[in-house]
């Protein structure tokens, strides 16, 4: 297929009609070259459901270990037992860095780590039931799809009775990583052994059925094809038209849903990789395909522009491009590392709001489902 300069006026006429765009209407923008157009029309989109606020949260995120019993060829972050390098984090490690983050004033824990080949399911509802007694009120948000089916494989439990057991420890909801693209060849090429969409679906349709919320992902700038980014956001959205149903549906308090809370669109880092050859996606790829991304899921509240991800200065753009959210303190992540960046990648909150200013927008701290915070007395910063 040619690429297009222009693009096709039903479209913009469908997005400000709020029209929900299919398949073709899909590949349509990712073939015109008008990314202006497509950002314009992505920002207001953003700017129908959340006005000029931009979202951020103190967070710290935790990479219990890098030992993983796969080897995914696009992934950096893995490392085999006993290689230089590897490690694993004791339970009271995992707890004390939880407690520092709630005392620092975090609000959330992001928890995840490598499928472990020897950990017991002992271990992870420890750390849930540690930070959840220690640090009441921090929000845990732990383990992605691909390690609940670890779990639910090492305790030999369904995936229901894992996140059942899970939540009873102290869980919050789940992210959404392991989702990469729905694809069985890119999954074949660039993570086979890992878990295919049917689980990773199985995964958060449970999870919402449980009324345990969660986010979503893509990985995006490698071996898959513009069609295939499409056919997965199409996939999020139709899951994510089932739970919002279902919540709508279910009347009592005893059977909460849940659904995604948002997107997470994830810049393929090749440094470090086996793939490592791949150019990678570029500044305007990354605005592209954040943009394109508020434009088919119109059922998914929040796009996150991770900073971690797209880049300080990019995700500060994206706020313009369809983004609400850059995410936030985060401190510390192992799991990509630029160049030029260690494990330690922190942000102040004064950074972030400055950031969120500069941009245009108000900044508005948010907890992990999106509630607002205001807090008072708080030293406005520049
Ligand atoms: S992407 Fe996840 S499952 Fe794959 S090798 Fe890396 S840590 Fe392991």
């Amino acid at each position: 297929m040619t690429a297009r300069t222009a693009l096709p006026p039903e479209i913009a006429e469908k997005v400000a009609a709020g029209e929900r765009l299919t398949f073709e209407d899909g590949l349509a923008l990712q073939n015109s070259r008008d990314i202006h157009a497509i950002g314009r029309l992505a920002h207001m989109v953003r700017t129908r459901l959340h006005g000029n606020k931009a979202f951020y949260n103190r967070n710290r995120h935790i990479n219990y270990t890098n030992v993983c019993a796969l080897s995914c060829r696009f992934c950096s972050f893995y490392r085999k037992r006993g290689e230089e390098g590897a490690y694993e984090m004791p339970v009271e490690q995992v707890i004390e860095v939880a407690q520092k983050a709630h005392q620092a004033g975090a609000t959330e824990v992001h928890i995840v780590g490598g499928l472990h080949p020897w950990l017991k399911f002992d271990y992870y509802l420890d750390i849930l039931r540690g930070i959840s007694q220690s640090c009441p009120g921090l929000h845990i948000k732990a383990f992605t799809a691909v390690e609940i089916v670890h779990l639910s494989r090492i305790a030999r439990m369904s995936i229901e009775e894992v996140l059942v057991a899970l939540r009873e420890a102290g869980l919050g909801s789940l992210p959404g990583g392991g989702a990469e693209i729905f694809d069985d060849r890119v999954h074949d090429v660039a993570f086979k052994g890992k878990v295919r969409e049917d689980k990773w679906f199985e995964v958060h349709r449970t999870a919402h059925s449980l009324g345990i919320f969660s986010n979503a992902t893509m990985l995006y700038g490698h071996v898959e094809t513009p069609e295939q980014r499409i056919r997965h956001l199409i996939k999020l959205r139709e899951l994510q038209d089932e739970s919002l149903q279902a919540m709508k549906d279910s009347n009592s308090p005893d059977t909460p849903r849940a659904a995604f809370n948002c997107l997470v669109p994830l810049s393929f880092a090749p440094e470090g990789s086996e793939l490592g050859e791949l150019p990678g996606p570029t500044g305007l790829s990354d605005l592209k395909t954040l943009a394109i991304s508020r434009l088919m899921l119109d059922n998914v509240p929040h796009i996150k522009a991770f900073w971690i991800m797209q880049g300080v200065g990019l995700s500060q753009v994206a706020l313009s491009w369809g983004c609400d959210d850059m995410d936030g303190t985060v401190v510390w992540y192992d799991i990509t590392k630029r160049v030029g960046h260690g494990t330690h990648q922190e942000m102040t909150v004064p950074q972030l709001k400055r950031l969120i200013r500069e941009a245009g927008f108000v900044p508005v701290e948010r907890d992990t489902v999106y509630r607002e915070i205001h807090r008072e007395n708080e030293v406005v910063s520049a």
